[in-house]
């Protein structure tokens, strides 16, 4: 089996993405030079968003983003191995191939649908999307 150094674990907080977020940490613990980062994206950019309030959602959501990671935390300090987290701005996508280019990350983890409510569809867009754009293999946890 192929040893991922460096892992990369995508949370919205769903609970597909908890569950991702376990796998991630239970892939990680199997070596102890695995290191495991978790990030959550947060895009202040909707078709409504007006530049004069721009600021005002980006502060909000990257505040909420930042309490949902406070939790991931929790799980993460009962690893004895490299672990960190990140909150990243932008269409979250992009900014996760972006991140796991520029960190050179090994894997990433993530769920088959987040926070999304549209039942019907077996991949969300997040997830397509990384899986289309990524230079590295990404797991879909269903
Ligand atoms: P959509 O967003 O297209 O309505 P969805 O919310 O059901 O659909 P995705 O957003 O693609 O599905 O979520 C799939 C997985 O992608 C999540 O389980 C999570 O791992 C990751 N993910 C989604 N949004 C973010 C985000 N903002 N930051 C970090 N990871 C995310
Ligand atoms: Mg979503």
């Amino acid at each position: 089996m192929y040893l991922y150094k460096k892992i990369l674990a995508a949370y919205d907080g769903s609970e597909l993405s908890q569950k991702a977020l376990r796998h991630a940490v239970e892939m990680t613990k199997q070596n102890k030079e695995s290191e495991l980062i978790v990030v959550s994206a947060v895009n202040p950019t909707g078709p409504m968003t007006h530049p004069s309030i721009y600021e005002q959602i980006a502060q909000s959501l990257t505040e909420q983003a930042q309490e949902l990671i406070e939790d991931v935390k929790q799980t993460l300090d009962s690893l004895s191995n490299n672990t960190s987290t990140f909150v990243i701005m932008g269409n979250p996508a992009q900014k996760i191939v972006e991140f796991a280019d520029s960190n050179k990350v090994d894997l990433i983890v993530m769920g088959s649908r987040g926070l999304g409510g549209i039942r019907e569809l077996f991949l969300g867009s997040v997830s397509h999307n990384v899986l289309q754009q990524a230079h590295c293999p990404v797991l879909i946890i269903k």
